[in-house]
């Protein structure tokens, strides 16, 4: 899998924008999770490995944390699922999640900017984020049920 310049120094002005420095394995964490959005920490591990056989799995623990940590990539876990890590942060997206094989799709918010913020009772808290995860069966599972 090559990753054109484009990309890459996209990811470069993402790490810069953090005050992070740009290291081959946050590259390679970064460009995993681009094309395999939703994956869990051994999936982004064998992705990166696969590319780049030196890194270490600590590194790329280290790496998911600390982009974490700085908002580059979001940590999402639906119900007692195991953690799944995504690129695509800062847009208050939601997900659909399949209760028989735990499939993840994105859900945009439903209208516009962030209407979802907008508790019917928010208690005196002050909401700055709503996570909305919908659960149900995805294609793949609903075609097997039928076929048995
Ligand atoms: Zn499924
Ligand atoms: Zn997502």
């Amino acid at each position: 899998m090559g990753y054109g310049r484009d990309v890459t120094s996209d990811f470069e002005a993402q790490l810069r924008a953090v005050s992070m420095r740009v290291t081959r394995p946050r590259l390679a964490v970064l460009a995993a999770l681009r094309d395999h959005p939703h994956v869990d920490t051994d999936t982004v591990i064998a992705l990166v490995r696969a590319n780049h056989p030196t890194i270490s799995h600590q590194a790329v623990y280290d790496v998911l944390r600390a982009l974490t940590d700085a908002g580059l990539v979001r940590r999402i876990q639906p119900g007692r699922a195991t953690a799944r890590y995504e690129s695509r942060v800062g847009d208050n997206h939601h997900h659909v999640v399949c209760r028989s094989c735990g499939a993840i799709a994105d859900v945009d918010c439903v209208v516009g900017h962030a209407p979802c913020l907008t508790a019917s009772d928010d208690h005196g808290f002050v909401v700055d984020e709503a996570e909305v995860v919908y659960w149900g069966t995805c294609p793949d599972c609903a075609t097997e049920r039928i076929s048995q």
